[in-house]
């Protein structure tokens, strides 16, 4: 029986998109990019199914002149060399050769024309590859982690459960049509490499001794999330099974979906309401619709580890090891793609996989062929061993092609990240996240030094410019150190003067650090 959207019985609490999307679900734009607009072009598009793209993972390109970005989920991060190699081959087909890391573990395409998009769609799904739900307001890209499987520092394998929850959600109707974005992550790494505080739902490693026995299983989390008014995830007072993740996915995001607000859509994300309710009233009605669950067990998570891994480090697996690269500000081609995938079938299991940090790894490499893997060409841009400052710089999309962002973003990034390279010289590593608008998609506020794009005034009219701020960190459970955002500085840095300003504060920070620090 189809769902009924309860909170459609008050008008008056909907913003003007929520009729758009009890007008058409958002899912019902795929079959209208196909079937319609494919054909007839940009300019037949009305402005309503323009929003609904979303949907489709599409969204407008800046300047709204025909081009669209794409956002493909890739679920825990993990890719088989197969995917990837379409991946590449719809970048170099459509997508100007471009393709982009996001700080979701997703692959983004840029400068896409709606009469490509059908191919696009074609070509994903025969590789297994979804663009759907990417975007929009529904449970979006499961992020987790990218060690799934491989990792010493797991408690269990999260492969399975992220595709069973991810199978659950993708394209169905009955949550096609949240409040808002949601986001979820699902992980049983020890050091929080699926940024747990910064989700919607996040799942985190935990054991319980339970009738006797110790359980691997989940603690939970609800209610993170960036942007303007960032928030921190709050723990829930339940032990999760494995076996019962599904349950409380669903059950955690029929609450959103039915209790979450609608009002206003700068206040719609899931952490509004779990600010207002609070942890007690969240779990009473989540076990209202799924059930009885344990309470809280012992939390695993010792630490945050900032989701790096470049250089070479050995598998749980006796004689395996993969490899991290940097991928600098989370940008490569196609030809790049294609020989990491070479690389992978070479010498490793075939698998690439996405992290947070907008880099990848490549896994399943025998002792006996790492020295032959580590020289393949296409490491020496994409290095295990990179620079510092290129190693730990993140950046959203920006003004090159996003039509929320106020400043230039990922070509300033990389450009202050190697004159810093190029003028310091530093002993542990500083993370820095540029935004181009507080949007927060580059995650400044868990970054060491996080800029965010605004503009000045000057006797030559509008500048770029950049408000800094720092000390921003994840945490590490209940017993590690904990979670906390940046914090503002005074004041508002010139655009082309950011790379100075950094490189005086860095400095400062070096000469005046404490050892705790
Ligand atoms: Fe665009 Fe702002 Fe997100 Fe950057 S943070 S990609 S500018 S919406």
């Amino acid at each position: 029986m189809a769902y009924e959207p309860i909170w459609a019985a008050e008008p008056d609490k909907l913003n003007k998109f929520e009729f758009v999307k009890l007008e058409k679900d958002g899912l019902d734009v795929i079959r209208t990019i196909i079937e319609e607009y494919a054909q007839k072009g940009y300019d037949s598009i009305p402005a309503d199914d323009m929003d609904r793209f979303k949907w489709a993972g599409v969204y407008q390109q800046k300047p709204k002149d025909g081009h669209f970005m794409m956002r493909v989920r890739i679920n825990t991060g993990i890719l088989n060399s197969r995917q990837a190699r379409a991946l590449a081959e719809i970048s170099k087909l459509y997508g100007r050769d471009l393709i982009d890391v996001t700080t979701r573990q997703a692959i983004q395409f840029h400068w896409l024309r709606v009469e490509h998009l059908p191919d696009i769609f074609k070509r994903l799904e025969d590789v297994g590859l979804y663009s759907y739900e990417a975007c929009g307001d529904c449970p979006r890209t499961i992020v987790g982690n990218p060690l799934a499987g491989i990792d010493k520092h797991e408690l269990i394998d999260t492969t399975g459960i992220v595709e069973e929850v991810n199978s659950f959600f993708l394209l169905n109707r009955d949550f096609s049509n949240l409040p808002r974005k949601y986001k979820m992550s699902i992980s049983s790494n020890i050091y929080n490499n699926a940024q747990a505080e910064i989700n919607d739902l996040a799942l985190t490693p935990a054991v319980k001794v339970i009738d006797g026995e110790e359980v691997i299983g989940f603690h939970a989390m609800v209610g993170g999330g960036l942007s303007a008014k960032p928030h921190l995830a709050k723990p829930l007072d339940i032990f999760i099974r494995p076996e019962e993740v599904l349950k409380v996915a669903i059950g955690v995001t029929t609450i959103f979906r039915d209790y979450g607000y609608r009002e206003k859509r700068h206040h719609a994300r899931l952490k509004f309401l779990v600010a207002d309710w609070g942890p007690e009233k969240f779990k009473e009605k989540l076990i209202e619709l799924v059930g009885e669950l344990p309470s809280r067990g012992e939390d695993k998570t010792v630490g945050w580890q900032a989701a790096y891994f470049d250089g070479v480090h050995p598998q749980k697996q006796a004689g395996l090891n993969y490899i991290g690269l940097n991928v600098p500000i989370g940008r490569l081609n196609a030809e790049e793609l294609i020989q990491l995938a070479d690389v992978a079938d070479e010498y490793g299991e075939g698998l690439i996989r996405t992290t947070m940090s907008q880099n990848i790894l490549i896994s399943g490499i025998p002792d006996s062929k790492l020295e032959d893997a580590l020289l393949a060409p296409v490491l020496r841009r994409l290095s295990p061993y990179p620079k510092h400052f290129t190693s730990r710089t993140v950046s959203c999309t920006g003004n090159e092609f996003c039509n929320l962002a106020i400043v230039e973003t990922k070509n300033r990034a990389a450009r202050v990240a190697e004159y810093l390279d190029n003028h310091i010289e530093l002993d542990e590593k500083v993370r820095i996240h540029f935004i181009g608008c507080p949007n927060a998609c580059g995650h400044k506020h868990i970054a060491d030094i996080g800029l965010q794009g605004s503009l000045v005034k000057t006797a030559e009219g509008m500048v770029d410019a950049f408000d800094i701020a720092i000390g921003g960190t994840l945490g590490g459970g209940d017993n590690g150190p904990k979670a906390q955002f940046t914090q503002n500085l005074k004041g508002r840095v010139k655009g082309d003067q950011v790379a100075q300003v950094l490189e005086q504060l860095i400095l400062f920070y070096k000469e005046n650090r404490t050892e705790a620090e």
